[in-house]
């Protein structure tokens, strides 16, 4: 087995593990590989292990993997949109991948909804919530998620699935686990309000234990699986 194919099986005994601890079924959570800075060659190895969903956080980088293996005739891939999105860059989003974890705005809502193809199945988003991370502009207040949400559900070329939340970095269990259980209070609100609403997109390699146990169904790994990350060669980008 190589280092991805042994690492996707380590990450998968994490999941399965953190689930059972709580009493949840480990089919309840599924995985996305971040596999942004990574070359096609490691996503290629990633696939032949199984993983079939891929998130990426930079426009260009990401559309052009979606093409590769595309024209490598490789389908049933899932392409998830994770990082912060411009509205000069949202064609490419709404015309290439599957998912956007990154709805913070209406201007971006309705720029997606209106350049997603007609012929392509409405892009499933999901609003990014700023849970706790005061330093970061991504995502908006829990208080204006309801607001956002009711535009959304209205929009003909979007699918609202659910919250999306990238907590500030903390290393105490109890801590991750408290802010993630905000999050799951706040999914279970949406989830009342519409239907259709199936995903808490919540837990990174460092916190994955804490979101499964507050309710996570979709942890975004990337470390774990492909190793630490180098963004010298993204300079200029
Ligand atoms: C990079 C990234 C991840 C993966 O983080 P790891 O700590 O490497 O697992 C998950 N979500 C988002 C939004 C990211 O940008």
């Amino acid at each position: 087995m190589n280092d991805i194919a042994h690492n996707l099986a380590q990450v998968q005994q994490r999941i399965s593990a953190a689930a059972e601890r709580c009493g949840r079924a480990p089919e309840e959570v599924s995985l996305l590989a971040v596999s942004k800075t990574k070359p096609a060659s490691d996503i290629a190895q990633a696939i032949a292990a199984g993983q079939r969903e891929f998130g990426e956080n930079y426009v260009q980088e990401g559309t052009d993997k979606i093409a590769l293996f595309r024209e490598q005739g490789i389908t049933g891939l899932t392409w998830h949109f994770i990082g912060p999105l411009q509205s000069n860059k949202s064609r490419l989003v709404a015309e290439n991948f599957d998912w956007c974890h990154t709805i913070d705005r209406q201007k971006i809502a309705m720029r997606l909804s209106e350049q997603r193809p007609g012929e392509l199945a409405p892009l499933n988003v999901l609003i990014q919530v700023n849970i706790s991370d005061e330093t970061s502009k991504s995502g908006i207040a829990l208080a204006e998620v309801d607001a956002l949400a009711d535009l959304v559900s209205s929009l003909p070329g979007l699918r609202l699935r659910g919250l999306m939340a990238i907590p500030a970095p903390e290393q105490d269990y109890d801590k991750q686990f408290a802010v993630c259980q905000q999050m799951a209070v706040a999914f279970s609100a949406l989830q009342r309000r519409y239907s259709g609403i199936d995903t808490l997109s919540l837990g990174m390699t460092d916190d994955m234990e804490a979101a499964i146990a507050a309710g996570s169904t979709m942890v975004r790994i990337g470390t774990a699986i492909f190793g630490a990350r180098d963004y010298s060669a993204r300079q200029g980008q």
